[in-house]
């Protein structure tokens, strides 16, 4: 290869004539200086890509934690969280719809949220029917905690709701949801599939109604 009879000194841009192919500076100064230069680039290149693998190392260390967190967590931790997905679609997809028991459009605010999903079987009576849509509608918290409990509020807030029931879907709704039924045997993957699953739901429900 031939040695070129001028090129700019990549330090001062200055032209120069090179004594040999590997020459890319002016005078001994910008030598020097140019070789520092490019040291101190390549160090800092070198910290850089320290810098990303330990971010890659600590993301993986995250991630690892939390399947190791997750593998720690009970059933009941995701059975809880498939109630609380499915909870939140029935109220979304009875948003305008009033209490199914007591009828009210506008329940005062109670305990931080108008809303529950109130069962009509409760879940923990009948487990079977714990995520079934048409076992559960919108409920104020009042009704809600009320059929919770024993005594003439339970009955009555029951029988309020069977009646809406009856009205709004008739009686065949009803005699279905009481019975008999096959007895459900969830686990833990099943948790996860209905949570997942109500989630996506209630995402697509959400997006709808907004958009409306
Ligand atoms: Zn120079
Ligand atoms: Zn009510």
């Amino acid at each position: 290869m031939k040695v070129p009879k001028g090129r700019n000194c990549r330090i001062c841009k200055k032209r120069f004539k090179p004594l040999t192919m590997y020459e890319w500076w002016c005078c001994e100064d910008h030598r020097d200086e140019l070789v520092t230069k490019l040291a101190a680039e390549a160090r800092q290149k070198r910290i850089l890509k320290q810098e990303k693998s330990r971010k890659k190392e600590a993301q993986q260390e995250r991630q690892s934690l939390k399947v190791r967190k997750l593998a720690l967590q009970p059933d009941s931790h995701f059975k809880k969280q498939a109630q609380q997905a499915f909870n939140q679609f029935i109220r979304l997809r009875d948003h305008d719809q009033p209490c199914i028991s007591c009828g009210e459009t506008n329940p005062p605010d109670l305990h931080g949220g108008q809303w529950d999903c109130g069962h009509f079987k409760t879940v923990g009576g009948f487990p079977e029917l714990r995520f079934v849509e048409k076992n559960a509608y919108r409920q104020c918290k009042s009704c809600n905690a009320g059929s919770a409990k024993h005594g003439a509020k339970a009955a009555t807030v029951a029988q309020q709701y069977e009646q809406t029931l009856v009205r709004r879907f008739g009686q065949e709704l009803v005699d279905w949801l009481n019975g008999p039924h096959e007895m459900t045997h969830y686990r833990r993957d099943d948790f996860i599939r209905i949570r997942d699953e109500y989630r996506a739901k209630a995402k697509e429900l959400k997006k709808k109604l907004e958009a409306a």
